[in-house]
């Protein structure tokens, strides 16, 4: 393998599925898994590639719900692997009102743990998740110059997804789900008109592969129109249950500030 090249691994985990992008001297994981994932991520590294837990260079966390920061931390806390996200990541649980936000996206996990008739684990992670390094919209990925961030608000306010533009391949975090062959908007979504502008944003990348979180790698689409395409989906009710989904889900201080600074753009 030369030195930029890089093999994608997927690793299907307990809630969602976690990417390895292994390169010949180092490897990256997209992204931070639940917390069950820890010794399958290991298992995977040091058997199946029969690499070192030391290659694995960096964690990139795309948001901070439990099946995408939950490994993460207790990775770092094993083996000192760096983890980076976007600048205000650690906003999002902040204060009491954060604290019972961390507590219901728990709750909702199980739930979706419970749907999918999998065993029960323990799947609590920490609040905040400290990152070593901090990054902004744009940036070239520490160690990983060839993924960029891509700020993608809306389904959190600190999402991000990453995109390799030479390979056109995009990691999309919650952005877009699959369910069955159906590709659908995640939940919860708090900041819609946030989520217009992520989906323009993406659909102006020119991609040839995405990696989903939920639903494997998906090729062969025309993955422009798909995104503009989901932009009025945005605006469809909910359907009962999940419309009542949304008054557990929109605490987080960041959510208000978000709200006020387009009401102030306007
Ligand atoms: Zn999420």
């Amino acid at each position: 393998m030369h030195a930029e090249d890089f093999r994608i691994h997927v690793i299907n985990g307990y809630i969602q599925d976690t990417y390895l992008v292994e390169y010949s001297d180092k490897i990256l994981l997209l992204d931070g898994g639940s917390r069950p994932d820890v010794p399958i991520i290991e298992d995977f590294i040091t058997k199946k590639l029969s690499r070192k837990m030391s290659d694995l260079r960096l964690i990139l966390v795309s948001h901070m719900h439990p099946d995408h920061a939950g490994a993460a931390p207790f990775l770092r806390e094993k083996y000192g692997t760096l983890i980076a996200a976007y600048h205000e990541v650690d906003d999002w649980y902040a204060g009491a009102i954060g604290a019972l936000q961390h507590l219901l996206d728990s709750l909702m996990a199980y739930f979706v743990v419970y749907k999918s008739k999998k065993p029960f684990k323990n799947i609590r992670y920490p609040r905040f998740l400290k990152p070593d390094i901090l990054l902004y919209d744009n940036d070239s990925i520490p160690f990983f110059n060839d993924w960029r961030v891509k700020h993608a608000p809306g389904h959190t306010s600190h999402q991000v997804v990453f995109y390799h533009a030479q390979k056109q391949i995009l990691y999309a975090a919650d952005t877009v789900l699959k369910v069955n062959t159906y590709c659908v908007l995640p939940f919860p979504i708090n900041l819609r008109s946030y989520a217009v502008i992520t989906l323009q944003k993406l659909s102006e990348l020119k991609i040839q592969k995405v990696l989903l979180a939920h639903g494997g790698i998906c090729e062969n689409r025309e993955f422009s129109d798909l995104f503009i395409s989901l932009i009025p989906k945005l605006y469809n009710d909910l359907k009962p249950p999940m419309n009542l989904l949304r008054y557990v889900s929109g605490f987080p201080k960041p959510i208000k500030e978000y709200l006020a600074m387009e009401n102030n753009s306007l």
